[in-house]
């Protein structure tokens, strides 16, 4: 078998017996990507094959494997542009913590991952660049943000990719490309140099092939980091430890809110599936209520809106990336004007829709009705589930509402496009971590998800029925046609 098609795990013991040499794994690699991406297009721009090289001194965890990112994650010197116009040409002067990471644990960065403008979106199609295509299905979307680094996975093209969570950007892709995606608990994963979305709700996260590699990636990844003042400096277990551990007695709460009349059939019968198989593991379920669960779009959409127009600010045309002609001529309209045509041009639908709506929901006059209001429903929906977990382990959901959707099916359709999140943007209004991993798939061969959530920084728990469920099920060693 070729060497891309492996984990991380799988390479390193080829490595360390000597079968294989990291040229071998690179090159497979690169093959991969040369026959597949011009299907896929799960990346923002080709690599620089120069730069991506076997590196001789590493002998970390992740020594020789290749790695993708997400083009929000700053990478020193090279092209960091957000899939956005306004960020054309803009490189990344530093590393972020968690490519320094990366770096030292002896991985190769392989590129950069196409996304959703500035990660607003839920199917890669709002990217500057073009639409990534799901690998099981071409004229099927991979999801969002994260769309990219998902494919880029589920196509074989690298080892393990990251991405971006603030509402669903990590697990929806992961869900819609048959892979794993977890957004951690916010704090555990330093989010300096990430180009910010919504502060209060972005994690970095792992995407990869099994559980194994999942906490593996974790695990380098994860950390306090004094350069990120909402890091939390506490120590990362080990996560690989609590993978054999057996889930007998595991507590798994069933939220009666995401499991209503009208669901998408398969999807249901793939969590009902899912829960028998772990029950016959000895997990034991029972229904609880997460009653603020109807609110959670609508509060999403005030508090992520609202941070991202503050945080785009930024992008005036002046100091990165993008400026519109008008703004270099001489005879220069004038300040204002530059700053207007520059973000006017260099901004999408999209980002403009947010921008609007999150200044909207933060002027004065509509501050205490929309913004002060959805702070406190927030502290109502975490409040939810710390009810949950004062006697449970674990939350068990579907990940999407649907399996992957048509190119352009939503795309003039904002509010259902929103709707593709309805199970996953909770957990960041909360900061918990989850993880979607694949639970079987559609009568058309497209995969399917299932999302668990765990308490703020359980991500052992999760990993630990998550594995259980992986070594009792087909799912993970499926493989798209492409
Ligand atoms: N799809 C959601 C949004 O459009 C979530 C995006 C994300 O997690 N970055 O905001």
């Amino acid at each position: 078998m070729k060497l891309n098609f492996l984990t991380a795990h799988e390479l390193k013991n080829l490595l360390d017996s000597g079968r294989n040499t990291p040229t071998d794994i690179l090159n497979d690699v690169k093959i991969r990507y040369e026959e597949t991406e011009s299907k896929v297009r799960a990346f923002a721009r080709t690599p620089f094959f120069d730069q991506v090289k076997i590196r001789q001194d590493a002998d970390g965890p992740l020594a020789q494997i290749p790695v993708a990112i997400k083009d929000n994650i700053c990478s020193k010197g090279d092209l960091t542009e957000c899939s956005s116009r306004i960020l054309k040409g803009f490189r990344a002067p530093y590393d972020a913590t968690v490519v320094e990471k990366l770096k030292n644990s002896g991985a190769i960065i392989f590129g950069k991952t196409n996304m959703d403008e500035f990660a607003f979106g839920s199917s890669c199609e709002t990217s500057c660049f073009y639409p990534t295509r799901n690998p099981w299905d071409l004229d099927c979307v991979p999801g969002g943000s994260s769309g990219g680094s998902a494919a880029a996975v589920a196509a074989d093209e690298v080892i393990m990719s990251l991405g971006s969570d603030t509402g669903g950007s990590i697990r929806q892709p992961a869900s819609l490309c048959g892979v794993v995606g977890l957004k951690p608990t916010y704090g555990r994963v330093s989010r300096y140099g990430l180009i910010a979305f919504a502060s209060s709700l972005d994690q970095i996260g792992p995407f990869t092939k099994d559980i194994r590699d999942n906490a593996l990636l974790l695990k380098v990844i994860a950390g306090y980091d004094e350069r990120d003042s909402t890091s939390v400096p506490m120590p990362v277990p080990d996560y690989l430890k609590i993978l054999g551990k057996d889930v007998k007695g595991m507590r798994v709460a069933l939220p009666k809110e995401y499991f209503v009349e009208g669901m998408d059939l398969e999807v249901r019968a793939s969590l009902e599936e899912a829960k028998a198989r772990l029950e016959s593991l000895g997990a034991i379920f029972k229904e609880v209520s997460l009653p603020h669960t109807e609110y959670a779009v609508a509060v999403y959409y005030i508090i992520a809106t609202a941070e991202a127009s503050s945080n785009l600010a930024r992008f005036d045309g002046v100091q990165y990336g993008f400026r519109a002609q008008s703004g270099n001529d001489n005879d220069s309209k004038g300040l204002i004007s530059m700053y207007k045509e520059s973000r006017g041009q260099g901004f999408g639908a999209e980002a403009k829709r947010r921008i609007i709506l999150g200044t909207y929901v933060l002027s004065s006059g509509y501050y205490d009705a929309y913004y002060s209001r959805a702070l406190k429903v927030r502290t109502l929906v975490k409040q939810d589930f710390d009810k949950v977990f004062s006697d449970f382990d674990v939350i068990l959901t579907p990940t999407s509402p649907t399996p992957a959707f048509k190119i352009g099916e939503k795309m003039d359709d904002p509010l259902s496009m929103y709707l593709s999140d309805i199970y996953t943007i909770s957990v960041n209004l909360a900061g918990l971590p989850a993880i979607s991993l694949p639970c079987g798939f559609t009568k058309k061969g497209l995969p399917l998800g299932m999302q668990i959530i765990g308490k703020p920084f359980g991500e052992e728990d999760i990993y630990r029925l998550a594995f259980q469920y992986e070594q009792n099920t087909p799912w993970h060693k499926e493989k798209p046609k492409l």
